[in-house]
């Protein structure tokens, strides 16, 4: 899952990606209204986290922008002001929840993934599967012929990736933007190590071997029975 958190305090912006990367979720951060608003526009994020306050185009001016581009995403405003026109206000716009600084983590956390859950209709969503291994989204579980299999949060996200697009073969620089930060340089051989890990775990002990390295192009998860 892929957020974008737009947030012009440093510190705030720096915690809040610090914190949402480590519970496995892939943050891009823009400091300034503008920036955001241009990601956003042109990037798929499953969710936005949207400041209010902001310098050259503020939370509200973003938030009407994307809603009449007919971007669906849902959005959560992070905002120093609780006064009751400013929630009504921006829940009238279309932001789907409202959260008062200064915030605890814990309870940011809950309400992202109570709007995602919500956002990712229908419920069968949240769980996807291909042969024998089955990943719980909501959980952030995997398990393989009903064995659970523990997966570090990269890792996790990188089987996410393939099993959502299962057949399809991803070239190393999706899976870069896609898992990792966006100025991830691409040289490193950090995917290739994460796909032997992840293999180790979900392949090696199992006759059917789901990975798949298409030489030259990148890394697709399948079944033998289709391809
Ligand atoms: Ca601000």
């Amino acid at each position: 899952m892929k957020l974008l958190i737009v947030e012009d305090e440093i510190k705030t912006g720096e915690y809040l990606r610090q914190g949402l990367s480590e519970s496995g979720f892939v943050v891009d951060l823009s400091h300034n209204g503008l920036d955001g608003h241009q990601m956003a526009m042109a990037g798929h994020y499953d969710m936005l986290i949207l400041d209010v306050m902001l310098p050259d185009m503020d939370g509200w001016q973003i938030l009407r922008s994307l809603r009449n581009a007919g971007k669906e995403m849902p959005i959560l405003f992070l905002t120093a002001r609780d006064s009751i026109d400013d929630r009504i206000k921006g829940l009238e716009l279309g932001a789907d929840d409202y959260l008062v600084k200064p915030f605890a983590f814990a309870e940011l956390l809950a309400r992202v993934r109570t709007l995602l859950r919500r956002s990712t209709t229908p419920v069968t969503e949240l769980r996807l599967s291909i042969a024998d291994l089955v990943l719980d989204l909501a959980r952030h579980r995997a398990s393989r012929g009903g064995k659970r299999i523990y997966l570090a949060t990269k890792e996790f996200a990188l089987l996410e990736l393939l099993v959502r697009r299962q057949g399809e073969v991803l070239p190393r620089s999706l899976i870069t933007s896609q898992v990792w930060d966006m100025n991830f340089d691409s040289d490193t051989n950090v995917i290739d190590v994460a796909i032997r890990r992840l293999r180790a775990k979900i392949d090696d002990e199992f006759d059917l071997k789901l990975i798949q390295t298409v030489r030259g192009m990148g890394y697709m998860i399948d079944t033998p029975e289709r391809s």
